[in-house]
């Protein structure tokens, strides 16, 4: 029996001052029908907002109708901004009622959600003159069209190229979402011989172990199609960890609530993974905070009732979430909601949003500000991804960073041994003289080999 709390003995003195309110803000999340400030969804009741049904069937695909939605809650200078935004901007249009009514609308300019989905014309910054669409190299890693093995023991499987929402930033823009004016897209689409021949590839390296699952979005899968690739996958002996990738349970967790079948095909493999002594986990994608509500509260409680493990990857922009205090407020929610968080991804050189990277300085402060602040196994590790096919690299681990040029080095001896891989600051957060040089193609050149001569010669 627990013991009766009016018995027990009084507090001992403390050693420390009574925390202040803020510690503890990332208990207090949004509850209530918050939706109803919308115009669209003011009539909306609480059975079917939380109904993914009518989440996805109310989802907004065309920026016409988005812009619709947004008439009489933002001003027209607003609208007209966001417009021109569409139309230089290299992206499919979907964002869920969920989604949108997270976004502050009174403030829509500097709202952190509103930055990640639509973009402004009047903020975009030209992109930086070393980026190439599909920066990460993803496709020169590919043995089956949509598996990626660039790394010994793990591949990455792209099942399908369509998500629940579409990001600005997305990485994938080579691949996800329908084709836009301004990019024509490799295809991934949902196809079973392509999956059979990336089985069939996989049974045949025995050195695979662990098995990226994403797209495209792993909320899209039916079913039936989370099972067959559980099923398939599992029953190849050398194949020991599995995760389903997926940003819905930031943008849509009303589908783990109600989905039923799906959420219940999931937890089918991850249970027949335990009979097999094979971990399956979720990994998702929260970016802000505020994306975590009682919602997501609810279905991340599902989920670990279930036994299921979920960690997130969070990716670092400007203004959205790049400082000590915001990511350390992300990172004690998610733990909350018993959210492991995994990875800080530097933000990867992706056409149209130079204005959401920052550079690798901020991403070493905030290191260094969140780590200690809870426990080690949910202080995320902050990464890049470097392009040109380097992998993911510790962002401290850089053999050389010179901050007036932006240019930082790094090497991968367990992913590609004698290779070296370059990361570059966004040029507009630069010092005077880093902008001037960039301005200048020659010295463009000239300062990748400065900093390949500098990495070289450093100590190792
Ligand atoms: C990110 C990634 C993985 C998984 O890497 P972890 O560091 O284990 O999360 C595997 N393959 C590719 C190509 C990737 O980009
Ligand atoms: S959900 Fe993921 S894959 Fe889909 S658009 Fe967003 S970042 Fe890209």
């Amino acid at each position: 029996m627990a013991p009766d709390p009016e018995l027990a003995p009084p507090a001992p003195p403390a050693l420390k001052p009574p925390v202040a309110a803020e510690t503890l803000a990332h208990r207090d999340l949004l509850g209530g029908e918050f939706w109803r400030s919308i115009p669209a969804y003011a009539q909306v009741t609480r059975a079917e907002f939380l109904d993914h049904k009518w989440q996805a069937k109310h989802s907004i695909t065309n920026i016409a109708k988005l812009l619709a939605t947004l008439e009489g809650l933002v001003s027209e200078g607003f609208i007209a901004d966001a417009r021109g935004g569409f139309e230089r901007a290299p992206m499919s249009v979907r964002v869920s009622p969920y989604l949108l009514s997270l976004i502050d609308w009174r403030n829509p300019s500097e709202d952190p959600l509103r930055l990640q989905f639509i973009p402004l014309a009047s903020r975009l910054l030209p992109d930086h003159p070393r980026l190439d669409l599909d920066s990460l190299h993803e496709r020169v890693d590919m043995p089956v069209p949509g598996l990626t093995h660039r790394y010994t023991d793990k591949a990455l499987f792209l099942a399908l190229d369509t998500c629940p929402v579409y990001c600005r930033f997305c990485t994938r823009s080579y691949a996800v979402g329908i084709d836009t004016e301004e990019v024509s897209k490799f295809q991934l689409k949902v196809n079973v011989d392509r999956w059979e021949q990336t089985f069939a590839y996989i049974r045949s390296r025995p050195e695979l172990e662990d098995i990226v699952i994403s797209g495209g979005d792993a909320f899209q899968l039916r079913p039936e199609q989370i099972t067959l690739i559980g099923e398939s996958l599992l029953s190849i002996d050398h194949v020991r960890r599995m995760r389903y990738a997926t940003k819905g349970p930031a943008v849509m967790p009303q589908k783990i609530l109600t989905d039923d079948a799906w959420t219940d095909a999931l937890t089918r493999v991850v249970e027949e993974g335990r009979r097999r002594h094979k971990e399956v986990v979720l990994h998702t994608h929260f970016n802000h905070p505020r994306e975590i509500t009682e919602i997501t509260q609810a279905a991340m409680d599902k989920l670990f009732e279930r036994g299921i493990t979920v960690r997130n990857q969070t990716v670092l922009q400007r203004r959205v979430n790049d400082s000590i205090a915001t990511m350390g407020l992300l990172v004690r929610r998610l733990s909350y909601v018993n959210v492991h968080p995994y990875y800080v991804y530097m933000h990867d050189l992706v056409k149209g949003v130079e204005d959401l990277r920052t550079t690798l300085q901020t991403g070493l402060e905030i290191e260094k500000g969140i780590r200690g602040a809870t426990a080690g196994f949910n202080t995320p590790t902050v990464v890049v991804d470097a392009p040109g096919g380097g992998g993911k690299r510790d962002a401290h681990s850089f053999e050389h960073y010179d901050r007036t040029t932006g240019v930082s080095v790094y090497v991968a001896p367990a992913v590609h041994p004698g290779a070296v891989y370059f990361y570059f600051d966004p040029i507009d957060l630069l010092p005077a003289a880093g902008q001037a040089r960039w301005a200048d193609p020659i010295e463009q050149a000239r300062m990748v080999e400065e900093a390949r001569a500098a990495a070289l010669a450093a100590p190792h």
